[in-house]
Protein backbone atom coordinates (compact mmCIF):
# COMPACT_ATOMS: atom_id res chain seq x y z
CA UNK A 1 0.00 0.00 0.00
CA UNK A 2 1.36 3.27 -0.99
CA UNK A 3 -0.01 6.69 -0.18
CA UNK A 4 0.22 9.89 -2.45
CA UNK A 5 1.84 12.24 -0.23
CA UNK A 6 2.47 15.08 -3.24
CA UNK A 7 2.42 15.62 -6.69
CA UNK A 8 4.27 12.78 -8.16
CA UNK A 9 5.71 12.10 -4.27
CA UNK A 10 5.01 8.75 -2.68
CA UNK A 11 5.31 7.74 0.80
CA UNK A 12 5.49 3.83 1.57
CA UNK A 13 3.52 3.89 5.04
CA UNK A 14 2.28 6.65 7.09
CA UNK A 15 3.16 6.34 11.07
CA UNK A 16 -0.51 4.85 11.32
CA UNK A 17 -0.55 3.12 8.75
CA UNK A 18 2.96 1.30 9.54
CA UNK A 19 1.34 0.92 13.38
CA UNK A 20 -2.19 -1.18 11.97
CA UNK A 21 0.14 -3.19 9.92
CA UNK A 22 2.43 -4.24 12.62
CA UNK A 23 -0.79 -5.01 14.92
CA UNK A 24 -1.55 -7.19 12.30
CA UNK A 25 1.53 -9.51 11.97
CA UNK A 26 1.97 -9.59 16.10
CA UNK A 27 -1.78 -11.06 15.76
CA UNK A 28 -0.90 -13.11 13.55
CA UNK A 29 2.02 -14.73 14.97
CA UNK A 30 -0.59 -14.81 18.00
CA UNK A 31 -3.13 -16.55 16.45
CA UNK A 32 0.16 -19.41 15.05
CA UNK A 33 1.16 -19.35 18.65
CA UNK A 34 -2.74 -19.87 19.86
CA UNK A 35 -3.10 -22.42 17.12
CA UNK A 36 -0.01 -24.47 18.53
CA UNK A 37 -0.94 -23.62 22.15
CA UNK A 38 -4.47 -25.67 21.04
CA UNK A 39 -6.29 -22.53 22.02
CA UNK A 40 -9.20 -22.35 19.23
CA UNK A 41 -11.92 -24.39 20.39
CA UNK A 42 -15.69 -24.55 19.31
CA UNK A 43 -18.92 -23.88 20.30
CA UNK A 44 -22.29 -25.05 19.37
CA UNK A 45 -25.18 -22.55 18.66
CA UNK A 46 -28.61 -24.75 18.76
CA UNK A 47 -31.54 -24.67 16.39
CA UNK A 48 -35.09 -25.08 16.82
CA UNK A 49 -38.15 -26.16 14.90
CA UNK A 50 -41.66 -24.32 15.70
CA UNK A 51 -42.50 -27.24 17.69
CA UNK A 52 -39.75 -26.59 19.92
CA UNK A 53 -37.58 -29.01 19.06
CA UNK A 54 -33.92 -29.42 18.83
CA UNK A 55 -33.20 -30.00 14.78
CA UNK A 56 -29.50 -28.51 14.53
CA UNK A 57 -26.02 -26.77 15.78
CA UNK A 58 -24.03 -24.46 13.84
CA UNK A 59 -19.95 -25.11 15.17
CA UNK A 60 -18.84 -21.37 16.11
CA UNK A 61 -15.01 -21.07 16.83
CA UNK A 62 -13.95 -19.35 19.71
CA UNK A 63 -10.79 -18.39 21.42
CA UNK A 64 -9.49 -19.11 24.66
CA UNK A 65 -6.93 -16.68 24.55
CA UNK A 66 -4.38 -16.66 27.89
CA UNK A 67 -4.81 -12.69 28.22
CA UNK A 68 -7.71 -11.49 26.35
CA UNK A 69 -10.47 -13.85 27.25
CA UNK A 70 -12.93 -15.65 25.07
CA UNK A 71 -12.56 -14.20 21.43
CA UNK A 72 -15.62 -14.29 19.09
CA UNK A 73 -14.86 -14.85 15.45
CA UNK A 74 -14.79 -11.02 14.85
CA UNK A 75 -11.32 -10.60 16.93
CA UNK A 76 -9.24 -12.51 14.11
CA UNK A 77 -11.07 -14.10 11.27
CA UNK A 78 -10.29 -11.37 9.24
CA UNK A 79 -6.25 -11.14 9.79
CA UNK A 80 -6.75 -15.32 9.37
CA UNK A 81 -8.56 -15.30 6.33
CA UNK A 82 -6.04 -12.52 5.00
CA UNK A 83 -3.05 -14.61 5.24
CA UNK A 84 -3.04 -18.73 5.06
CA UNK A 85 -3.64 -19.27 9.22
CA UNK A 86 -7.24 -19.21 8.24
CA UNK A 87 -6.80 -23.32 7.19
CA UNK A 88 -5.07 -24.43 10.12
CA UNK A 89 -8.43 -22.99 11.99
CA UNK A 90 -10.57 -24.37 9.45
CA UNK A 91 -9.24 -27.84 10.36
CA UNK A 92 -9.51 -27.85 13.71
CA UNK A 93 -13.30 -26.31 13.80
CA UNK A 94 -14.20 -29.31 11.63
CA UNK A 95 -12.57 -31.96 13.19
CA UNK A 96 -13.70 -30.56 16.36
CA UNK A 97 -17.65 -30.47 14.72
CA UNK A 98 -17.29 -34.14 13.36
CA UNK A 99 -15.85 -35.48 16.47
CA UNK A 100 -18.97 -33.68 18.61
CA UNK A 101 -21.33 -35.44 15.83
CA UNK A 102 -19.80 -38.84 16.22
CA UNK A 103 -20.26 -38.15 20.31
CA UNK A 104 -24.04 -37.43 19.98
CA UNK A 105 -25.12 -39.87 18.15
CA UNK A 106 -25.46 -41.94 21.03
CA UNK A 107 -27.13 -39.24 22.73
CA UNK A 108 -31.13 -39.47 22.11
CA UNK A 109 -31.48 -35.39 21.98
CA UNK A 110 -28.98 -35.35 19.62
CA UNK A 111 -28.76 -38.07 17.41
CA UNK A 112 -30.43 -36.82 14.64
CA UNK A 113 -29.72 -33.04 14.38
CA UNK A 114 -27.40 -31.82 11.99
CA UNK A 115 -24.22 -30.19 12.78
CA UNK A 116 -23.46 -26.85 10.33
CA UNK A 117 -19.82 -25.54 9.65
CA UNK A 118 -19.25 -22.79 8.11
CA UNK A 119 -16.24 -22.73 4.88
CA UNK A 120 -14.01 -19.74 4.68
CA UNK A 121 -13.71 -17.89 0.86
CA UNK A 122 -10.44 -20.28 0.15
CA UNK A 123 -11.34 -23.44 2.05
CA UNK A 124 -14.37 -24.39 -0.92
CA UNK A 125 -11.68 -23.72 -3.44
CA UNK A 126 -8.72 -25.57 -2.23
CA UNK A 127 -6.91 -28.49 -4.32
CA UNK A 128 -8.19 -31.13 -1.69
CA UNK A 129 -10.98 -29.43 0.14
CA UNK A 130 -13.58 -32.65 -0.84
CA UNK A 131 -10.97 -35.09 0.18
CA UNK A 132 -10.07 -33.58 3.44
CA UNK A 133 -13.57 -33.58 4.93
CA UNK A 134 -14.30 -37.15 3.75
CA UNK A 135 -10.89 -38.15 5.78
CA UNK A 136 -12.21 -36.61 8.76
CA UNK A 137 -15.79 -37.80 8.34
CA UNK A 138 -13.90 -41.28 7.96
CA UNK A 139 -11.23 -40.77 11.07
CA UNK A 140 -14.26 -39.60 13.51
CA UNK A 141 -16.81 -41.89 12.31
CA UNK A 142 -19.60 -38.64 11.93
CA UNK A 143 -22.49 -39.37 10.04
CA UNK A 144 -22.03 -37.32 6.59
CA UNK A 145 -25.84 -37.22 6.61
CA UNK A 146 -25.61 -35.02 9.44
CA UNK A 147 -23.23 -32.86 8.57
CA UNK A 148 -24.19 -29.41 6.87
CA UNK A 149 -21.56 -26.93 5.15
CA UNK A 150 -22.67 -22.75 5.17
CA UNK A 151 -20.98 -21.47 2.19
CA UNK A 152 -22.19 -17.95 1.05
CA UNK A 153 -23.27 -15.71 -1.86
CA UNK A 154 -20.27 -14.05 -2.44
CA UNK A 155 -18.06 -17.14 -2.10
CA UNK A 156 -19.58 -18.99 -4.42
CA UNK A 157 -19.56 -16.33 -7.46
CA UNK A 158 -15.88 -16.73 -7.44
CA UNK A 159 -16.01 -19.80 -9.55
CA UNK A 160 -19.56 -20.94 -9.78
CA UNK A 161 -18.41 -24.04 -12.37
CA UNK A 162 -15.73 -25.23 -9.75
CA UNK A 163 -17.75 -24.92 -6.87
CA UNK A 164 -21.25 -26.77 -8.63
CA UNK A 165 -18.07 -29.61 -9.55
CA UNK A 166 -16.60 -29.50 -4.89
CA UNK A 167 -20.55 -29.39 -3.96
CA UNK A 168 -21.68 -32.43 -6.16
CA UNK A 169 -18.90 -34.21 -4.90
CA UNK A 170 -19.80 -33.72 -1.26
CA UNK A 171 -23.62 -33.94 -2.50
CA UNK A 172 -22.74 -37.94 -3.25
CA UNK A 173 -21.16 -38.61 0.04
CA UNK A 174 -24.74 -37.82 1.48
CA UNK A 175 -23.31 -34.18 2.80
CA UNK A 176 -25.75 -30.95 3.04
CA UNK A 177 -25.54 -27.23 1.65
CA UNK A 178 -26.76 -24.05 3.64
CA UNK A 179 -26.14 -20.49 2.50
CA UNK A 180 -25.31 -18.16 5.20
CA UNK A 181 -26.11 -14.32 5.79
CA UNK A 182 -28.63 -14.90 2.75
CA UNK A 183 -29.83 -11.92 1.55
CA UNK A 184 -27.13 -9.66 2.00
CA UNK A 185 -24.91 -10.63 -1.46
CA UNK A 186 -25.89 -11.22 -4.78
CA UNK A 187 -28.39 -13.54 -5.68
CA UNK A 188 -30.69 -14.71 -8.48
CA UNK A 189 -33.22 -17.34 -8.90
CA UNK A 190 -31.55 -18.53 -12.29
CA UNK A 191 -27.92 -18.94 -9.89
CA UNK A 192 -29.55 -20.45 -6.70
CA UNK A 193 -31.45 -23.39 -8.85
CA UNK A 194 -27.84 -24.59 -10.81
CA UNK A 195 -26.89 -25.55 -6.98
CA UNK A 196 -27.29 -28.55 -5.38
CA UNK A 197 -28.79 -26.80 -1.76
CA UNK A 198 -30.64 -27.66 0.92
CA UNK A 199 -30.95 -24.34 3.17
CA UNK A 200 -30.98 -20.82 2.84
CA UNK A 201 -30.06 -18.75 6.28
CA UNK A 202 -32.31 -15.52 6.51
CA UNK A 203 -29.67 -13.04 7.31
CA UNK A 204 -29.95 -12.22 11.75
CA UNK A 205 -30.10 -8.20 9.88
CA UNK A 206 -33.26 -8.51 8.52
CA UNK A 207 -34.69 -10.53 11.60
CA UNK A 208 -33.57 -7.53 13.61
CA UNK A 209 -35.73 -5.39 11.33
CA UNK A 210 -38.93 -7.32 12.56
CA UNK A 211 -41.25 -6.08 13.79
CA UNK A 212 -41.00 -2.40 12.80
CA UNK A 213 -39.16 -2.32 9.48
CA UNK A 214 -41.09 -3.28 6.23
CA UNK A 215 -38.05 -3.20 4.03
CA UNK A 216 -36.68 -6.52 6.29
CA UNK A 217 -40.58 -8.15 6.00
CA UNK A 218 -40.44 -7.90 2.70
CA UNK A 219 -37.19 -9.44 2.13
CA UNK A 220 -38.14 -12.37 4.18
CA UNK A 221 -41.40 -12.79 2.10
CA UNK A 222 -39.33 -12.73 -0.59
CA UNK A 223 -36.55 -15.21 0.39
CA UNK A 224 -39.59 -17.18 1.45
CA UNK A 225 -41.15 -17.65 -1.91
CA UNK A 226 -37.93 -18.10 -3.55
CA UNK A 227 -37.19 -21.05 -1.15
CA UNK A 228 -40.62 -22.27 -1.78
CA UNK A 229 -39.89 -22.27 -5.81
CA UNK A 230 -36.81 -23.90 -5.08
CA UNK A 231 -37.69 -26.37 -2.51
CA UNK A 232 -35.30 -25.62 0.18
CA UNK A 233 -35.63 -25.26 3.45
CA UNK A 234 -35.28 -21.90 5.42
CA UNK A 235 -34.07 -21.22 9.31
CA UNK A 236 -33.77 -17.62 10.59
CA UNK A 237 -30.99 -16.33 12.11
CA UNK A 238 -30.24 -13.94 15.54
CA UNK A 239 -34.02 -14.53 16.61
CA UNK A 240 -33.85 -12.37 19.74
CA UNK A 241 -37.68 -11.72 20.26
CA UNK A 242 -40.92 -14.08 20.44
CA UNK A 243 -42.56 -11.39 18.51
CA UNK A 244 -39.62 -11.50 15.88
CA UNK A 245 -40.40 -15.89 16.14
CA UNK A 246 -44.02 -15.06 15.55
CA UNK A 247 -43.72 -12.80 12.89
CA UNK A 248 -41.56 -15.51 11.37
CA UNK A 249 -43.95 -18.44 11.90
CA UNK A 250 -46.96 -16.37 10.68
CA UNK A 251 -44.37 -16.13 7.35
CA UNK A 252 -44.22 -20.33 6.96
CA UNK A 253 -40.43 -20.20 8.72
CA UNK A 254 -40.69 -22.78 10.86
CA UNK A 255 -36.67 -23.08 11.75
CA UNK A 256 -35.18 -20.99 14.32
CA UNK A 257 -31.99 -19.81 15.42
CA UNK A 258 -30.95 -16.90 18.03
CA UNK A 259 -30.41 -15.70 21.95
CA UNK A 260 -33.99 -16.54 22.16
CA UNK A 261 -33.64 -19.83 22.50
CA UNK A 262 -29.58 -20.23 23.23
CA UNK A 263 -26.28 -18.32 22.99
CA UNK A 264 -23.22 -20.24 21.22
CA UNK A 265 -21.88 -22.62 24.09
CA UNK A 266 -19.31 -25.24 24.60
CA UNK A 267 -20.92 -28.77 23.67
CA UNK A 268 -21.27 -29.96 27.60
CA UNK A 269 -23.48 -26.86 28.31
CA UNK A 270 -25.66 -27.41 25.53
CA UNK A 271 -26.12 -31.07 26.79
CA UNK A 272 -26.81 -29.78 30.17
CA UNK A 273 -29.33 -27.30 28.78
CA UNK A 274 -30.83 -29.55 26.99
CA UNK A 275 -30.81 -32.04 29.58
CA UNK A 276 -32.65 -29.32 32.00
CA UNK A 277 -35.01 -28.64 29.31
CA UNK A 278 -34.53 -24.98 29.68
CA UNK A 279 -36.21 -23.87 26.61
CA UNK A 280 -39.71 -22.75 27.23
CA UNK A 281 -40.17 -19.94 24.35
P1 LIG B 1 -22.54 -16.66 11.07
O1 LIG B 1 -22.10 -17.95 10.51
O2 LIG B 1 -23.62 -15.95 10.36
O3 LIG B 1 -22.93 -17.00 12.57
C1 LIG B 1 -23.92 -16.35 13.29
C2 LIG B 1 -23.34 -15.32 14.23
O4 LIG B 1 -24.41 -14.64 14.86
C3 LIG B 1 -22.50 -15.90 15.36
O5 LIG B 1 -21.49 -14.95 15.66
C4 LIG B 1 -23.49 -15.97 16.50
O6 LIG B 1 -22.90 -15.96 17.77
C5 LIG B 1 -24.29 -14.73 16.26
N1 LIG B 1 -25.65 -14.83 16.80
C6 LIG B 1 -26.39 -15.94 16.95
N2 LIG B 1 -27.61 -15.65 17.44
C7 LIG B 1 -27.65 -14.32 17.61
C8 LIG B 1 -28.65 -13.41 18.10
O7 LIG B 1 -29.76 -13.78 18.46
N3 LIG B 1 -28.32 -12.09 18.09
C9 LIG B 1 -27.11 -11.64 17.66
N4 LIG B 1 -26.88 -10.35 17.72
N5 LIG B 1 -26.14 -12.47 17.21
C10 LIG B 1 -26.40 -13.79 17.19
P2 LIG B 1 -19.97 -15.37 15.86
O8 LIG B 1 -19.86 -16.68 16.54
O9 LIG B 1 -19.27 -14.19 16.44
O10 LIG B 1 -19.47 -15.59 14.38
C11 LIG B 1 -19.44 -14.53 13.46
C12 LIG B 1 -19.16 -15.02 12.08
O11 LIG B 1 -17.84 -15.56 11.99
C13 LIG B 1 -20.08 -16.15 11.63
O12 LIG B 1 -21.29 -15.64 11.19
C14 LIG B 1 -19.26 -16.77 10.53
O13 LIG B 1 -19.40 -16.06 9.33
C15 LIG B 1 -17.85 -16.60 11.05
N6 LIG B 1 -17.41 -17.86 11.70
C16 LIG B 1 -17.68 -18.34 12.92
N7 LIG B 1 -17.09 -19.51 13.13
C17 LIG B 1 -16.43 -19.81 11.99
C18 LIG B 1 -15.63 -20.92 11.56
O14 LIG B 1 -15.39 -21.89 12.28
N8 LIG B 1 -15.11 -20.86 10.29
C19 LIG B 1 -15.35 -19.81 9.47
N9 LIG B 1 -14.83 -19.85 8.25
N10 LIG B 1 -16.10 -18.77 9.84
C20 LIG B 1 -16.64 -18.76 11.08
MG1 LIG C 1 -22.91 -19.54 9.78
MG1 LIG D 1 -25.07 -15.89 9.24
MG1 LIG E 1 -21.51 -14.51 8.57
Amino acid sequence: AAKAVGKGEWRLFEPKMQDALSARLLLEEDIKRGLAAKEFCVFFQAQFNSDKKLVGAEALVRWHHPTRGLLAPGAFIEVAEASSIMSSIDQVVLLRACEQMARWADMPIFRDITVSVNISPAQLYQHHFVEDVLAVIEKTGADPQRLKLELTESMLVTDMSQAIERMRQFKQAGIRFAIDDFGTGYSSLQYLQQLPLDQLKIDQSFVRGLPEDSSSLAIIRAVMAMANSLGLEVIAEGVETEVQRDILFANHCYLYQGYLYAKPQAAEQLEAMMQAEQINV
